[in-house]
Order: C-alpha cells, then sequence, then structure tokens
C-alpha cells in the first residue's frame, strides 16, 4: 500500500514538495495538506486531497500515515511534537527548530517514544556530487581531511525578508550540516569574520566569512555571499594530506560563442538541488513506509541550531564561541538497516 502522506505548509517549499511527491516519487500518495492559509492551501491541492486550516488536526487525522512539514522555522515544534505524539514518521525543513531549549525537547520526545521518526530537510547529503566526495575522503586515499572550503554564493535574496542574521541562522546551517557529514566530525567553536561590505547587499552584512572548527582540528572556511548576482554557485574542496578533492562545478555544460567559452551556473536552489530533494524524500519514503527515519536526524538538527546560535554570538561579540553539544543520545548513535525495496522508487 502507498504511503499516505498529509504535507503542512504550501509556500515555496511545499509546493515543491506537493510536486514531487505527486508527480516524481512513487509509493505515496498525498492525501491531506493544511495552511494556515487555507485560500492558498485549496488553491494548490490536488483534487480530493482533504485541506485543513488546522496542522495539528490533520497530523491526528487517521487517514495521514506520515507527514512533511514546509510551515516557518517557529511552527516547526508544535508540528513536530504532535508527529511524536502520534507516532508518525515526518520529513521537516530546515531549521528542525529555532532555540536550543526547542531542539532538546524534540529529541527528548523522540527519545522517549524509542524510535527515530525524524528526517530534518539537509538535501546536500542527497546530492551525487556530495556523496562521490565523501567515498573519496572516507576511502582515505588522499590521507586526513585538514582543511574543508564551503563556498554558498545566492544570485539575490529578497530585501523585506532576509535580514543580517540570516546568513548565518539560516544560510549557514546548508554548510554547517555538509561539514559534519563530510569529515564525520563535530563543530566545537564557530568564529565570524565580516570582510568589505558589498554595495550590492543595501543594508545587509554581505558577505560573511566563517570558521568552523572541527574537533579534529580540521579547520572549515565558508563563505557565505547573498547578492553575488551571477547566479547559485556551491562550491567545495577539501584539503587532505596527499592530495584534494573537490565538487565539479554543475552543471557541466559548456556553452561557446561569441562571448567566448563559458560553463552555465544554475539561478537558484532549487535548480543546482533538484535531484538531491528528489532523492531525499525517496529515501524518506522508504524508512516512512516501515513506520522510522533515517538521514539527517533531531540529532543534526539540534547541531545546526547550536552552530546558528554560536555565529550570531560570534558575530556580536568579534570572539570564537563555543558550541557545547550534550552527549549523543544512543537513539542517534547507529545508522538503521531498512529494507531498501519498501517503496519510494522513482517512477
Ligand atoms: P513560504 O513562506 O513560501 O511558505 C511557508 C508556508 O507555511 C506559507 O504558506 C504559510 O502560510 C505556511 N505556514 C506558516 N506557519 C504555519 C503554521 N503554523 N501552520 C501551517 N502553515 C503555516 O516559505 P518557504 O520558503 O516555503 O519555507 C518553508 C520552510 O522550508 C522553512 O522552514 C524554510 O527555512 C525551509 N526552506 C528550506 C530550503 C532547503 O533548501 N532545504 C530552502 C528554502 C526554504
Amino acid at each position: 500500500m502507498n504511503l499516505k502522506v498529509g504535507i503542512i505548509g504550501l509556500g515555496m517549499m511545499g509546493k515543491d514538495h506537493l510536486r514531487r511527491l505527486t508527480k516524481v516519487l512513487s509509493g505515496v500518495d498525498v492525501i491531506a495538506v493544511a495552511d494556515i492559509d487555507t485560500q492558498r492551501a485549496t488553491s494548490v491541492a490536488p483534487a480530493g486531497t482533504d485541506v485543513f486550516s488546522n496542522p495539528l488536526a490533520m497530523i491526528r487525522s487517521d487517514k495521514v500515515h506520515a507527514v512533511v512539514i514546509c510551515s516557518w522555522g517557529p511552527a516547526h515544534e508544535a508540528q513536530l511534537m504532535e508527529c511524536i505524539a502520534a507516532g508518525k514518521p515526518v520529513f521537516c525543513e530546515k531549521p528542525m527548530v529555532t532555540s536550543e531549549q526547542a531542539a532538546l525537547r524534540v529529541m527528548e520526545a523522540e527519545e522517549a517514544f524509542g524510535r527515530r521518526l525524524i528526517q530534518i530537510g539537509f538535501m546536500r547529503r542527497f546530492d551525487s556530487d556530495y556523496r562521490a566526495l565523501k567515498a573519496v575522503i572516507d576511502g582515505k586515499s588522499l590521507g586526513a581531511p585538514l582543511i574543508y572550503r564551503s563556498v554558498h554564493r545566492n544570485a539575490s535574496v529578497p530585501a523585506d525578508l532576509y535580514t543580517s542574521d540570516m546568513p548565518l541562522n539560516d544560510t549557514l546551517v546548508h554548510d554547517a550540516d555538509i561539514s559534519r557529514w563530510l569529515l564525520d566530525d563535530e563543530i566545537v567553536n564557530v568564529e565570524v569574520r565580516i570582510p568589505r561590505r558589498s554595495s550590492r547587499g543595501n543594508d545587509l552584512r554581505d558577505p560573511t566569512i566563517v570558521l568552523l572548527y572541527m574537533s579534529s582540528g580540521i579547520i572549515v572556511d565558508v563563505e557565505i555571499s547573498v547578492n553575488i548576482s551571477y547566479g547559485y554557485d556551491i562550491r567545495g574542496e577539501v584539503s587532505c594530506e596527499a592530495g584534494v578533492a573537490a565538487l565539479p562545478n554543475r552543471p557541466a555544460t559548456v556553452i561557446s560563442d561569441r562571448h567566448g567559452i563559458r560553463q552555465s551556473i544554475p539561478s537558484d536552489f532549487r535548480d543546482r538541488f533538484i535531484d538531491a530533494y528528489d532523492q531525499e524524500l525517496r529515501e524518506w519514503i522508504v524508512a516512512a513506509s516501515q513506520g522510522t527515519a533515517t538521514g539527517p536526524s533531531a540529532w543534526d538538527g539540534y547541531a545546526a541550531t547550536l552552530v546558528a546560535d554560536a555565529a550570531l554570538r560570534s558575530a556580536e561579540t568579534g570572539q570564537c564561541e563555543p558550541v557545547a553539544m550534550k552527549p549523543k543520545p544512543a537513539l542517534y548513535a547507529n545508522p538503521l538497516h531498512l529494507n531498501k525495496n519498501a517503496g519510494g522508487v522513482a517512477a
């Protein structure tokens, strides 16, 4: 039987995930949607879908087996808690929650339930380029990793919605999570440095350099530029003891014309990571069909929250700020081994 899913939040991400769950992936039926903006939910709901104005009521519905949360960050905690109370697997867009205390409450509730239910939307872990890069690092042919450079450039951000804190508490979370996963290491200190300000960003603090100090001694340097104009440009390069491994620039189409020879650049993240978003939900469907979750966990959501908090403190104090994580609960220690044929195969 297909997994019966309800989606909360039908804005940009919710609509995009609705498209892939109804048109790209198999093993799943979207049977309900919920949004505080009921008009918006009604306008995008496929025929026959139940529309809820109260997302918690949708989670409790007996017809809904699993939930996809794409509402605003501050709404995530209550919706995740309701999913755990109902024992339903849930995919939650980042940020998992917006405070350390909320992250601890969510992890405690999931631990008390006794089984993983939550997957967080860190889609880079599902991108084939990052997976190939990780395979090289894990293969140890280049020796130990020493430095990782992560470049995160957006063409532009909405001037009325994107504030000076957001490079650190919204954009950085993807670089922080991919660094932890790629290097299999935890971030222990965060330092923010502000170079010359771009005139394209109005009052925004842009660009930003963030140094992530890993527990092994590896240093990650992250460039966040959010008004770079030429496209959405994501780069990553790991310097190891005996060589360097880097992401390819995507897409690799080479254009030759009267301006010369160049490569095209994706315009935004939905374009660059389209396959990764498909794959994260494909793997979510497989796990959710078995009543559980794999991939980025509540522990990873907690880590991202602490890193964002430390980065905001560092921007304020100009100092290196510690990330003090509590010991890792057993629930998050070992990867689950699932029956990969249980659902979610591409149509
Ligand atoms: P959006 O503003 O376009 O849409 C959010 C929707 O949620 C709106 O329709 C709003 O009415 C609804 N909503 C808000 N609070 C709600 C509540 N309490 N209950 C029900 N519905 C509620 O936002 P978006 O850009 O789609 O972002 C949604 C989430 O996805 C955010 O957490 C954001 O950080 C995340 N996001 C992730 C990525 C990624 O690359 N993984 C990219 C962009 C956004």
